[in-house]
């Protein structure tokens, strides 16, 4: 595997590189992550990761300073995946002046993650922006474990015309159900095993729809009270659609197959989100 630090040296890598399976990331890899890279293999002829912690989406109480760097342990896991190359640029290649242009994403990134980390989707979308047009990859991966991110990188592709196709991959867990997260690793061992309780609530409003409930704001302020009994900090518990992420009809108009149910909570000193379908589908949207 090549690393590169620039995009010049990952053009020279690439150009022989008729399909480019391109999985961006901010470190600190885990079996989540290195099933991205095993899809992108399946989609093109060279797989390039990017590591790189973009300031540019963390909030100022944030923990961009403590956000686990790990850089040999993760070209470790790249390597064992078959990545081709890594693009790992630092600030001043990736932000050589300030970068006064953003992408600024619709309405629908001002809500659930939008509301509690303001920015955020601008931040995201803007460094994914640039990391396409530095890599130029034909294919793109993002994981359903960041549903809201998804869809909202999805949505500018489409409305900026990108010559790209997005590949939604599944959430990979613990074996107690926890989806496998960089922030992991802040937890106190007490807290790691309390933090699956986040996937058990949301599954349990999944299978509540699924088995005909359709009072969407009570099976939130259920889950949200479960949480809160076991020390939790909720910012959101929310049935939302699968395409658009809208609120449901309240009645149950919308079909169980295309709900989703999303949370995001506090652990301690840790952040977790999480989703689920409420049946589970093959493919995104
Ligand atoms: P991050 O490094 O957290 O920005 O994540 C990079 C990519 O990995 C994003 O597309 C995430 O959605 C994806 N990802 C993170 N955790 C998981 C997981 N547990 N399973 C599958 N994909 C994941």
């Amino acid at each position: 595997m090549d690393i590169c630090r620039t995009s010049a040296e990952l053009a020279r890598r690439m150009a022989s590189a008729k399909r480019i399976a391109f999985v961006p990331t901010m470190g600190n890899l885990h079996e989540g992550h290195l099933s991205l890279m095993r899809i992108a293999r399946e989609h093109g002829d060279a797989v390039v990761a990017s590591i790189f912690v973009n300031r540019l989406q963390f909030g100022p109480n944030e923990d961009f300073d403590r956000y686990p760097r790990t850089f040999e342990r993760d070209c470790d896991g790249l390597r064992s995946a078959g990545v081709d190359a890594l693009y790992a640029p630092d600030e001043q290649e990736m932000y050589p002046v300030p970068q006064l242009y953003r992408v600024h994403p619709p309405p629908v990134g001002d809500e659930l993650e939008g509301t509690f980390r303001p920015g955020f989707f601008d931040g995201v979308c803007t460094v994914v922006l640039k990391l396409f047009n530095l890599v130029q990859p034909q294919v793109a991966v993002f994981g359903k474990k960041d549903r809201q991110q998804l869809k909202i990188v999805r949505g500018m592709i489409q409305q900026f015309n990108l010559p790209i196709v997005m590949v939604a991959a599944e959430t990979i867990r613990a074996d107690d159900g926890l989806a496998l997260s960089s922030r992991n690793g802040y937890l106190t061992p007490a807290e790691r095993t309390e933090a699956p309780r986040l996937y058990r609530v949301l599954r349990q409003i999944a299978d509540a729809i699924a088995s005909g409930r359709a009072d969407y704001a009570n099976l939130e302020s259920q889950g949200r009270a479960e949480l809160h009994r076991h020390g939790w900090a909720v910012d959101y518990i929310a049935v939302r659609t699968g395409i658009g992420l809208r609120i449901p009809h309240p009645e149950g108009f919308d079909h169980p197959n295309v709900l989703i149910v999303l949370g995001a909570a506090k652990l301690g000193g840790t952040r977790l989100i999480d989703n689920v379908d409420v049946t589970p589908k093959v493919n995104e949207d």
